[in-house]
């Protein structure tokens, strides 16, 4: 697997677009994509299913299997509503293939729905423009900060006040997000997206031979969007992923090299 790490966020990956995508945060107990269930998915109870897709789907029944074969909780699996119900008749059927039994949690979410997965950390869908009905997602974590009005006082001013008012609001940071398959419209229509610290972005092509217009009509982002909307990403790390099979990562490496700015590169990345 792939693996890339940005200060507390640490992804686990397989990433090819058409062939696999599942992407496993380890040290939150959550994943994004089956995939074709990639071992290491097994031990994580909760998953986020972006799409439909074999690519990103595949591994749904081998996942409960697996678990159930474990002796794991089954484990959830959180999917577009639309998609529940042939996805979970997908599950039973194959439990009568295997003539036996195991819990399989098939659970649709709406655009815009909140999972709690920690105590600070939620989970909530995003709508991505795609082929099908689509997510993406950003995780969220929920952090007290001092209103601003009260940003220019000392620490010990500060003390004092707690004792009788409420100086601290919460909010929600997206410290992680993930774009899905999608148009770059996700990008443009999501300031959690944007902002998110890191942010998994979908780039399936890269060059002119498959060009923005393709992109587009298969429901994908061209490199030459990302760029020439670069600045719409406030985020610390983007990283390129669902690159197409028709790219080597040599390649992909040297189409970067060649087109970002010194500055972007540090920002913008692909992980072989
Ligand atoms: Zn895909
Ligand atoms: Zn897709």
């Amino acid at each position: 697997m792939k693996s890339f790490t940005h200060k507390n966020i640490r992804v686990e990956f397989e990433s090819t677009g058409g062939i696999e995508s599942c992407y496993i945060l380890p040290d939150f107990k959550v994943a994004f994509d089956t995939g074709k269930c990639p071992d290491a998915l097994i031990d994580i109870p909760v998953v986020f299913l972006s799409h439909g897709h074999l690519d990103h789907a595949s591994g749904i029944s081998y996942y409960f299997s697996q678990r159930s074969l474990r002796k794991l909780n089954p484990g959830t699996i959180y999917v577009p509503k639309s998609v529940q119900k042939p996805l979970s008749k997908i599950t039973r059927l194959w439990q009568d293939i295997e003539e036996f039994d195991y819990k399989c949690d098939v659970a649709g979410i709406e655009v815009g729905d909140k999972i709690e997965i920690k105590k600070d950390l939620h989970v909530m869908s995003v709508r991505a423009n795609h082929r099908v009905s689509a997510f993406g997602y950003v995780i969220l974590k929920t952090t007290k900060k001092l209103k601003k009005q009260y940003l220019h006082l000392s620490g010990r001013q500060i003390a004092r006040l707690k004792e009788h008012e409420d100086i601290f609001e919460i909010v929600e940071i997206p410290i992680f997000a993930y774009s899905g398959d999608s148009t770059i419209e996700i990008i443009r229509e999501n300031e959690l997206m944007r902002n998110a610290a890191v942010l998994f972005m979908e780039c399936t092509y890269i060059d002119e031979k498959r060009n923005v217009e393709r992109a587009r009509k298969w429901g994908h982002t061209h490199l030459d969007e990302i760029i020439s909307e670069a600045n719409l990403f406030k985020n610390e790390k983007v990283v390129l992923v669902h690159l197409s099979r028709r790219y080597s990562p040599r390649y992909m490496q040297s189409v970067l090299n060649r087109r970002l700015t010194e500055e972007q590169k540090k920002r913008f990345v692909y992980v072989d």
